[in-house]
This record gives structure tokens, sequence and C-alpha cells, in this order.
């Protein structure tokens, strides 16, 4: 296998099986498929691989509004900076396997790991 492009599979660490990533009212979340058998879930923050804050350089986080997703600062609410999740184009990593925007997954348990933006459809993951 080559270095630096893995292909990553999260498993649940109680029973094994491949987590698959959900979105609930709070966020977006590692969950186990064999709930409610399993009720393993992990929390997830997405960051914005490609472009940081303007304002105070700081990693841009994924939201959910009511109008949709976007980027907010994670220095917010000290940084109110928003941003649209489309980026403006070519500053963006793009996802290898299919050209889509590259996000940055963070997990309390498997930390940094960078994965495409059009999961589930892509499964492109791979370590930073
Ligand atoms: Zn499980
Ligand atoms: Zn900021
Ligand atoms: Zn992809």
């Amino acid at each position: 296998m080559k270095s630096g492009d893995v292909i990553m599979a999260l498993k649940c660490p109680k029973c094994g099986a491949e987590l698959i990533l959900k979105n609930g009212r709070y966020g977006p979340f590692w969950a186990c498929p064999n709930y409610p058998e399993c009720k393993y879930i992990e929390n997830v923050e997405i960051y914005n691989k490609s472009s940081t804050c303007p304002r105070c350089g700081n990693l841009l986080r994924l939201r959910h509004g009511i109008y949709g997703d976007f980027w907010s600062c994670s220095n917010y609410p000290k940084c109110r900076y928003t941003e649209d999740v489309e980026p403006s184009g070519s500053k963006s990593d793009r996802c290898p396997r299919c050209g889509s925007l590259l996000l940055i997954k963070n997990s309390m348990k498997h930390g940094l790991i960078y994965g495409c933006s059009k999961y589930p459809a892509c499964k492109y993951f791979r370590k930073p």
C-alpha cells in the first residue's frame, strides 16, 4: 500500500464494525451500524482543510444553520466570521477520487482525519 494516501475505515472499538458518519441535531458524529445493539457514537467536528479565518487565522468549523451548512470561525463567539460552504475554488484541497472538497474531521478517539465532503457517496479518508 502506498503511504500518505491511505483509505481508512474507522472501526467501532466495541464490536469492530465500520463506523458510519451521521448528522444529528447537534452536528455530525460517527455511529456504529449495529445500533441499537451497539450504541457506540463518537462526536466529530468538521473543519475546512484548506482555508482559515481571514480575520484571526483559526480553522473554520462546519456548522448547521436553518438555511444550510456554513463555515464559522472556530474561535466563535470571539470571532464571528462566517463563510459559505461552497469554496471559491482553487485554494481548496480536493478529494483525489471525486474532486469534491476535502474536510478535516476531528474526533476525540481518532484525532484528525481528512475526509471527502461527499460522504457517504464517496468514502475517501486519509490521515493528515
Ligand atoms: Zn459497535
Ligand atoms: Zn476568526
Ligand atoms: Zn470524494
